[in-house]
């Protein structure tokens, strides 16, 4: 048997758990500058099981071009939570322990490569005229349209979470809203 090697990491996305819910996008800011570096930028493994999914990477970020490991687990309800083992053996255990996923059309990678992770500003949406509430003193929209679509609200963003399902809206405000479907 051949040993596996780390591999682009978004050939192991988007993440379906059992829940239904789905990662398509994940993101870690740089240690040395914050610049957020997302997958194309990561070399590694991802273990999915149906609740969680464990993740081990060797990070490049694109601006300062600083390495660093990332090591975590994505919970079926979306939250990132940093794994406390040696890098070195996460990787490892994982690599030997997960199938390569099968290979995607080029087209795809390119669309998982170029989705952003960065939220999109208030400035950039219209904003439904119904008011939910307040947040850090910033009234809460109903719902907002941005490109076309309208996205209903669905809650407010935690500081850890850097992973969005597919049909969220992050706006700059910490808040995340849901494609009407
Ligand atoms: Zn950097």
């Amino acid at each position: 048997m051949t040993k596996k090697q780390p591999i682009p990491l978004y050939r192991y996305f988007p993440l379906q758990f059992a829940n239904g819910n789905v990662v398509k996008r994940f993101a870690k800011p740089c240690l040395k500058c914050g610049e957020w570096v997302e997958l194309p930028h990561m070399y590694g493994v991802v273990k999915q099981q149906a609740e969680r999914a464990f993740l081990s990477a060797n990070a490049e970020c694109p601006k300062c071009a600083h390495k660093f490991a990332v090591d975590c687990m994505i919970t079926s309800e979306k939250l990132v939570v940093k794994m406390h083992l040696p890098h070195a053996f996460m990787l490892w255990y994982l690599l030997r322990t997960t199938p390569t996923p099968p290979a995607i059309s080029a087209a795809s990678q390119q669309a998982v490569a170029q989705a952003s992770l960065k939220p999109v500003a208030m400035s950039e949406v219209e904003l439904a005229v119904d008011q939910l509430g307040q947040y850090q003193g910033k009234p809460i929209p109903a719902a907002v349209s941005y490109k076309g679509e309208w996205y209903d609200f669905e809650r407010v963003a935690m500081k850890q979470e850097r992973a969005l399902a597919k049909e969220e809206l992050w706006l700059d405000a910490g808040l995340i809203f849901k494609k009407r479907g």
